[in-house]
């Protein structure tokens, strides 16, 4: 998806910004994964060996942070800090309007962190294994830059720069459930192709359709023109493409594992994809309710 030159942002505006640790690798903690693995709302199924123990984690150092500058449309098209910065304005712009409009809720606005290494958390500590994921009791998204590269590399998303932006729509659609208190009624004890779990990620894939539908409509209050141009249907397409190489049996069988729906937790390709397009298609917060649906 292309961004309009006339749209401006910055991270101390948004909320985005950069951490990195300098310490060396953090041991990993014990008991407290399994908490710490229903804590966080993640983006994909992978590994979580990456989920480190609260006050087990080691000595991670001394932690570098930096707020991310002014950017325009013409930058968020070639730079991936700057995309970061515009596509998380853009979802404050979307979910700004829609959230009162349909669910008759303000939007707090969450925060985003870009890190390399391990990250120190509201849900304790983070290394990059993990992924990208939403902390709800630091209302706050983490995103591991070198998850962009493996996201091409190893799962094979064709376009990394939309793949990025359906990343952070994912993970700001966490942030909404959190707003909406589904987030907090849902069991996400267990696992399987219609447990809570997926119920509550595939919602999340919805509303990240309900915002590529919505990005190129809502006008930014800075210029009153939105900020980013209507998609392709190639960039449709691409968009389907990055749902469907996150799906549980694609991670499964690409790791060259077994594909066992009863382990998964974020839904299939084809539920990831279906669930993108009912929200892109629709635009509707009521047709994005996983929960009401016998079957997702
Ligand atoms: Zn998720």
């Amino acid at each position: 998806m292309t961004f309009r030159d006339s749209a401006t942002g910055s991270g101390g505006d948004e909320g985005v910004r950069r951490r990195r640790g300098k310490g060396g690798p953090v041991a990993a903690g014990g008991g407290v994964v399994a908490i710490l693995a229903l804590a966080i709302y993640m983006f994909t199924g992978q590994d979580l060996s990456g989920l480190l123990g609260g006050g087990g984690g080691g000595d991670a150092g001394p932690v570098e942070e930096e707020t991310l500058g002014e950017c325009s449309g013409a930058d968020a098209n070639t730079d991936v800090d700057c995309r970061m910065v515009l596509t998380w304005a853009s979802l404050h712009d979307v979910w700004g309007e829609i959230l009162p409009e349909q669910a008759n809720i303000e939007l707090t606005e969450p925060t985003f962190t870009l890190f390399s290494g391990s990250v120190s958390t509201g849900c304790g500590q983070a290394s990059s294994a993990v992924g990208p994921f939403y902390c709800p009791p630091d209302t706050q998204a983490y995103v591991d830059t070198g998850f962009f590269d493996q996201l091409e590399t190893q799962l094979g998303a064709r376009n990394a720069p939309l793949a990025q932006m359906y990343i952070l729509a994912h993970e700001y659609g966490h942030h909404i459930q959190n707003l909406t208190g589904v987030m907090a009624t849902a069991n996400r004890t267990d696992t399987g192709p219609q447990s809570d779990g997926v119920r509550l990620e595939l919602q999340a894939d919805c509303y990240a359709g309900m915002w590529v539908n919505q990005a190129s409509q809502v006008p930014q209050e800075e210029t009153g023109e939105p900020m980013l141009v209507p998609p392709t249907q190639a960039e449709i397409s691409d968009a389907l493409e990055a749902a469907s190489a996150v799906g549980d049996d694609r991670i499964q069988s690409g790791a060259g594992q077994e594909v066992s729906p009863e382990t998964w937790t974020h839904g299939s390709s084809e539920q990831r994809m279906h669930w993108f397009t009912v929200g892109y298609e629709g635009g509707d917060m009521a047709q994005c309710d996983t929960f009401a649906v016998r079957e997702v």
